[in-house]
């Protein structure tokens, strides 16, 4: 994932911590690269709890790294990391064929 404000890609992992740093922005984790860390203008979103920038955001959740706190991500998951309600219900209905379930 590169950096999402200038679009450097990470380079080879060192040993030890990685200057690049996670964030959540607008819901979405995204990676800052050290250069841009030092922009005061990253616009990362804030825990509720605590205003810290660390952040995690996964699975519809975002949790702070500061705090422990987690919320629910406001927004829908990105298109394409889900799969369109038609094939999921198609996907339950076999299930359902398959497992002898009937739904009615
Ligand atoms: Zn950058
Ligand atoms: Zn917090």
């Amino acid at each position: 994932m590169p950096c999402y404000r200038c679009g450097a890609r990470q380079t080879d992992p060192v040993r030890g911590a990685s200057p690049w740093r996670r964030g959540v922005r607008g819901e979405i984790q995204v990676l800052i690269c050290p250069d841009c860390q030092r922009v005061h203008d990253l616009e990362l979103d804030l825990c509720e709890s605590c205003g810290s920038t660390s952040l995690i955001c996964r699975l519809g959740e975002v949790e702070c790294r500061a705090c422990g706190s987690v919320r629910l991500a406001r927004l829908t998951a990105p298109a394409g990391s889900q799969p369109p309600p038609g094939l999921a219900d198609e996907v339950e209905a076999a299930l359902n064929r398959v497992l002898g379930l009937s739904r009615q």
